[in-house]
């Protein structure tokens, strides 16, 4: 957008607008959104000023766009479809150690599901993402373009898991390959923080508390602290990974990252389940939500994924009443920001047990402004005169929506992804009229497909602990095959 441009989206139905008084989102109807450039110059009452491009609001609701602060765009959509109903029964049931390590992504297959994820967010109205993964060459690019804010986090191990027993987790460490790896993330961190798009940032991602040892996490926080910028880790995501953490340290992944010096405002936890309250752990304390409001770390909540594996925080209205800063991340497929909100919302009140644990407001301030705050953000994530024109154009007369008495109940409850029409970023239409302008949203989908033929082919010729197996072995479908038997 040229600097000067204005585009005002006039006389909306709905707006959801950020009150600075109650600090907090509130509903205008009938309001003007209008930008000039990249930023926001104008939320509420009516536009008076020169437009260079005017938007009917009719039969619209215009909301802030969503931030996703956990997702891998890589190669999660790679097994879609495969182990979805599978897990080690020895590990608590996820299948994250022993078969989601099975697939090996080539390079085209990663492109495509780069470029198929980012859409996918874009049209659940997503305008921020935290990429975690990589890196790998082009990446910065693909992000640039696909016209997003995105924080490119890669990430960094010295212990790959090995669980081929099926009922153990080993840890085979290179500790000094691990160090190389991060020497490499820190240039590809300088790189994206100055990439001329002006929308990429990032993150230090070292992969998981139980993958990478004191000294480097202790590096990690420092170089992350020298540059201004985050750091996000995958802590307290299963079982297996806790009591690891509990045999090695005596102490909760919480806890030792408080411990080492590795726990501040400027930490996101991936995940941060298995906590002491929760009761799966059987701990006797209930020490670590405190721990971490004190701390001000925030935690990137991603309900679907874990709750495909039988598992979910308890609760997130539990962790926003302690204080803790959650917000919201998408981690695998489907890449729905919106069905993240739901789900959120129906496993807080499962896992608590409580219809009053929390509402649609507060997964949607989830989505929005405690994303924002755990990127250190006060731009993003709420429309607000000055902040940026990320925002999110809503259809209110889809089918799906009516009867529109509370307009984010019908988008978050019933109307998901589809609802959505427009989506802008930095005031730049990144989704018209439903469909991704970077990307061609099939196209990708048909490189995803094919890129999982391969993976699934070559995982078929592979030797090692399943030897010649076949994916229909691992992983069969749900049901059988139908025919003469
Ligand atoms: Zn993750």
């Amino acid at each position: 957008m040229p600097s000067s441009d204005v585009t005002v989206i006039r006389a909306a139905d709905w707006v959801v607008a950020w009150d600075s008084d109650r600090a907090d989102h509130v509903y205008l109807e009938g309001a003007d959104v209008a930008w000039r450039g990249g930023a926001l110059v104008q939320v509420g009452g009516r536009y008076q000023g020169p437009v260079t491009r005017e938007l009917s609001g009719r039969g619209r609701m215009v909301m802030p766009g969503l931030v996703d602060i956990h997702a891998h765009t890589g190669d999660e959509l790679l097994a879609k479809g495969l182990f979805d109903d599978i897990g080690s029964p020895g590990l608590w049931g996820q299948a994250l150690y022993q078969f989601s390590t099975l697939l090996d992504a080539d390079a085209e297959a990663v492109a495509a599901c780069t470029e198929l994820t980012l859409a996918s967010l874009a049209c659940s109205g997503v305008t921020t993402v935290v990429d975690i993964g990589g890196p790998w060459d082009g990446w910065l690019d693909r992000l640039a373009a696909s016209g997003l804010r995105a924080y490119a986090a890669p990430s960094f191990r010295q212990a790959r898991w090995d669980a081929s027993s099926g009922h153990r987790l080993d840890y085979l460490w290179d500790v000094d390959g691990g160090r190389a790896r991060f020497e490499a993330a820190l240039r590809v961190v300088d790189d994206a923080r100055a990439h001329p798009c002006g929308r990429l940032d990032a993150l230090l991602a070292p992969a998981q508390v139980d993958t990478c040892d004191e000294a480097l996490l202790r590096d990690a926080h420092a170089e992350a602290r020298r540059r201004g910028i985050g750091l996000t880790i995958h802590a307290a995501q299963t079982m297996a990974e806790h009591e690891e953490l509990m045999r090695r340290h005596g102490l909760t992944a919480p806890a030792w990252l408080d411990r080492i010096g590795v726990l501040d405002e400027r930490v996101i936890l991936g995940h941060a389940i298995f906590l002491d309250h929760h009761r799966w752990t059987r701990l006797r304390t209930a020490s670590d939500l405190a721990r971490l409001a004190e701390r001000g770390t925030s935690v990137a909540h991603c309900p679907t994924t874990f709750a495909r594996s039988g598992m979910t925080l308890e609760s997130l209205g539990g962790y926003r009443r302690a204080g803790v800063n959650v917000g919201l991340g998408t981690d695998s497929y489907p890449f729905d920001m919106i069905a993240e909100m739901r789900d959120a919302l129906v496993c807080a009140r499962i896992a608590a047990g409580d219809v009053f644990d929390c509402g649609v407001g507060d997964v949607f301030r989830a989505a929005t402004v405690a994303g924002a705050r755990a990127l250190g953000r006060d731009d993003i994530g709420r429309l607000a005169a000055g902040a940026r024109a990320d925002l999110v154009v809503v259809d209110l007369e889809h089918p799906a929506m009516g009867p529109v008495h509370d307009p984010l109940r019908s988008l978050v409850l019933t109307a998901g992804e589809r609802a959505v029409r427009d989506v802008f970023v930095d005031g730049a239409h990144v989704v018209a009229d439903g469909r991704m302008l970077a990307f061609d949203r099939a196209e990708a989908a048909a490189r995803v497909a094919a890129g999982q033929r391969r993976a699934v082919a070559h995982l078929a010729s592979a030797t090692g602990a399943h030897g010649d197996a076949t994916i229909d072995h691992i992983a069969p479908r749900c049901l059988a095959l139908g025919g003469p038997r």
